[in-house]
């Protein structure tokens, strides 16, 4: 979990490599589906460029189909999701029928207005067509509406691990490797 511009995803490939698992990403799958031009990636499209959460219906659906494949069978990192409070309950019965279970929500602590900036410069470089800058804030005020409810509820559970994430793309991995008592391979 964390802000939009927090890291995640980057962050989540390099724990997923270190498990051997997938790293799942919501928002590449839907990505991928609006660049194929699928129904699904249609109907995403529309909320995403307007910095809105994809409904949940359509969401659970997706991930649920994607945890189900084969390469998921050993354990996954989840990049994006749950994202709402209905999100949570579903993944707690998605997990609850495949027999895995939660082993750590991992959160990064972004300053708002650095995450803000690193976002203006993403839309320089990959050119997201999420990445204006009214989309851009519209998606903090989301995360903080609809997103940020859901730290207390993993804190309850005591499955919350939170890590720094200002600095290096490799300090940051660091700490999070830390936290989760994980010794990276050199
Ligand atoms: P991300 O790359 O994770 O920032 O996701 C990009 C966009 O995809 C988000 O702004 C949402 O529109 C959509 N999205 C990704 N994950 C979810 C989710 N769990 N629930 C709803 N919408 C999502």
């Amino acid at each position: 979990m964390g802000p939009p511009g927090a890291g995640k995803g980057t962050q989540a490939r390099f724990i997923a490599d270190h498990f051997g698992i997938p790293a799942i990403s919501t928002g590449d799958i839907f990505r991928a589906n609006v660049s194929e031009g699928t129904p699904l990636g249609v109907e995403a499209k529309r909320y995403m460029d307007a910095g809105e959460y994809v409904p949940d219906e359509i969401t659970n659906r997706m991930v649920r189909n994607r945890i189900d494949e084969p390469d998921a069978a050993h354990g996954f990192l989840l990049d994006g999701y749950p994202r709402t409070v209905a999100q949570v309950e579903e993944l707690d019965g998605m997990i609850n029928f495949t027999g895995h279970q939660l082993d750590a929500v991992l959160c990064l602590v972004v300053d708002k207005d650095e995450v803000v900036k690193r976002l203006l410069q993403r839309a320089q470089t990959e050119g997201r067509a999420d990445d204006t800058e009214d989309v851009i804030r519209r998606r903090q005020e989301v995360y903080l509406e609809q997103t940020s409810p859901l730290i207390e509820v993993y804190k309850e559970r005591g499955l919350l691990v939170e890590v720094d994430g200002l600095g290096d793309v490799d300090e940051v991995t660091k700490r999070i490797f830390d936290a989760l008592d994980v010794v990276p391979e050199s």
